[in-house]
């Protein structure tokens, strides 16, 4: 824990990270403007702290409170409270924070630089989850509303079973972490793409055998789909470049990968490796510096949310 306070440390003031001013009750942004790039996060967030969080802000939204909260504006402050440390989280904080924000009080940030830090990293991961979106109502005409924006990448209805893989050894090619995270289902499961984005690069790769990037249009997540089907990985209609929508059909589960040669399976067991990479500068994207985000925690929120 020590190890990582220090690295994060280091990272804040290796970053120079520009303050984005108090957050309190505004609309989290992390855009073009703020230049300065982060070179570590550590999205330790539990599955309580995620679902509390993500409750909070939907239901004030949905109840159209004058003071809406904003859940990664509550995890920064409580990440900053914890330093880190979600285990300490006690949902009597997430009230007070909730109370503090209707009466329009003000919340004490204990450690700004922290809390920035915080806002920045985790605005990267999350800025995209909720929001406003069109949905279909029975009688076929549309209405906008606010709640859960991206989807499960393996559709409701296919069983799949995870675990908290992320930073588990790797051995192919050479030794290192494992940056994603393993979803074991059948060969031939659709996938589904988690976020809107453009589909970056599609085709065969050593390690991930076939695989698709697709990238979010705010150009900060990178989202990497690997092992698919032998044979028919892709869903025929989408190519690289095209715009895609969450939860749309892109491809299927499958073990290849491994392999220099394509299209060949040599994954032992069929999964879905979904990885999520955060890239502040482009130069981030395949330098030395990549920022791989562990999912399990996000991946059990959509479940337990029955998305
Ligand atoms: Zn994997």
């Amino acid at each position: 824990m020590k190890k990582i306070n220090m690295i994060l440390i280091s990272s804040l003031f290796v970053s120079s990270v520009v303050f984005l001013g108090i957050v309190i009750n505004k609309k989290v942004l992390v855009g073009a403007h703020d230049k300065s790039v982060i070179k570590y996060i550590d999205f330790s967030p539990t599955l309580e702290v995620l679902k509390d969080t993500m409750n909070a802000d939907i239901s004030s939204h949905q109840l159209k409170e004058k003071n809406e909260i904003n859940w990664i504006s509550v995890l920064s402050y409580l990440g900053t409270k914890y330093g880190g440390n979600f285990k300490r989280y006690q949902k009597k904080h997430l009230e007070e924070y909730v109370k503090k924000i209707k009466n329009e009080e003000e919340i004490e940030i204990s450690n700004r630089k922290l809390h920035d830090y915080y806002v920045k990293a985790y605005s990267s991961i999350l800025n995209g989850v909720l929001g406003e979106k069109e949905i279909t109502k029975k009688d076929g005409t549309k209405t906008k509303e606010y709640g859960i924006k991206i989807s499960s990448p393996i559709p409701r209805g296919y069983p799949f079973t995870h675990y908290d893989d992320f930073g588990a050894k790797r051995t192919f090619g050479f030794r290192r972490p494992h940056l994603g995270h393993d979803l074991f289902c059948a060969i031939g499961t659709p996938v589904l793409a988690v976020e809107d984005g453009y589909i970056e690069i599609m085709g065969w790769n050593r390690f991930g055998g076939w695989r698709i990037g697709i990238r979010s249009h705010d150009k900060l997540r990178y989202w990497y789909y690997a092992h698919l089907r032998k044979d028919k990985p892709f869903n025929p209609s989408i190519h690289e470049g095209d715009s895609v929508k969450a939860g749309q059909h892109i491809g299927y589960v499958g073990k290849t990968g491994y392999s220099d040669k394509e299209n060949v399976n040599n994954i032992k067991r069929s999964h879905l490796h979904l990885g999520l990479q955060i890239i502040f500068d482009e130069e981030q994207k395949d330098g030395p510096n990549q920022i791989w985000i562990s999912l399990y925690n996000l991946i059990n929120l959509l479940k337990a949310k029955g998305v």
